[in-house]
């Protein structure tokens, strides 16, 4: 079977440095206990993984008993790790920069008296990290279920978008501001990562009989390059190619691969020498 590799896939800089940081901890600290504050990233193998060398994953900074916590990629807001380090708990931050430019640029509009509005998903941990400090003057819009005609008599406002969007989506959003506010900032702050996956897994997905998403259902970059495929050809979204059904690939000629931002290399390659002898 051929086998198409998008050109853009996997690991992204957020995450290679989430994990370069993690690996620096354990080397660094063999003594100590290491916790991750949240999944460092979305994907369950490689979380299988440093589990197995000991790291343990905790939801609250409060069951860290004694040792270090690395904040997850997605980050925690900035006021819960100053106040955790206040109250001793040491801790690295891991979060990814494209995520704290989203507080920057929320504080600055702050600043110029805009009304903000973040697109997104609202419970994700990457919008909750960059906006919850400022829950006062943020309004998160949960971009499946946009209703422009709840936005009425705006004077200025901002509008900001989660790192993993799909640029369209975005770009539709933000456009029917344009037609209700006179003094619009828009901030596309979908990062590089994110946008060049999606671009490139669409070239791909024109090509193919069928498109195989790689990654962790709960990330949400993944997802976003499932639905702009399955817009262009048959798409399966499945952590690892040995999930997939050998059915699936009957009458298949070409087959397109993709993986999200926190898919490591080992579960592409092993998807690509799979495919290659169907
Ligand atoms: S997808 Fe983008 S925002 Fe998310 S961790 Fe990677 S580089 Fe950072």
């Amino acid at each position: 079977m051929e086998v198409i590799l998008s050109k853009e896939l996997g690991f992204c800089s957020g995450v290679r440095m989430a994990l370069k940081k993690l690996d620096e901890v354990i080397e660094t600290h063999k003594e100590e206990k290491i916790y991750s504050i949240g999944e460092l990233i979305h994907n369950n193998e490689v979380i299988k993984q440093y589990e197995e060398r000991g790291i343990r994953v905790v939801e609250k900074i409060e069951e860290i008993k004694d040792g270090i916590g690395v904040v997850r990629a997605h980050g925690l807001p900035i006021s819960v790790i100053e106040k955790a380090r206040k109250n001793g708990y040491k801790i690295i931050d891991a979060t990814c920069p494209f995520v704290r430019n989203i507080s920057r640029i929320i504080e600055k509009e702050i600043a110029e008296g805009s009304k903000i509005f973040l697109i997104g998903e609202p419970e994700h941990p990457e919008v909750i990290a960059s906006s919850f400090d400022y829950r006062d003057y943020v309004e998160i819009i949960d971009f499946h279920n946009f209703i422009p005609q709840k936005f009425e008599n705006l004077k200025k406002c901002a509008i900001i978008s989660q790192t993993t969007l799909e640029d369209d989506k975005f770009i539709e959003i933000a456009t029917s501001f344009v037609k209700k506010c006179n003094d619009v900032h828009i901030y596309n702050t979908i990062c590089p990562a994110a946008k060049n996956r999606q671009k490139s897994a669409i070239e791909v997905a024109k090509k193919v009989d069928l498109m195989i998403v790689l990654g962790g259902q709960k990330s949400s970059n993944t997802r976003r390059l499932y639905e702009v495929c399955n817009k262009f050809t048959k798409t399966i979204h499945i952590e690892r190619i040995t999930e997939a059904e050998k059915s699936l690939f009957e009458n298949v000629k070409k087959v397109g691969i993709t993986a999200g931002t926190s898919t490591p290399d080992w579960i592409i390659k092993e998807a690509v020498n799979y495919l290659e002898k169907l």
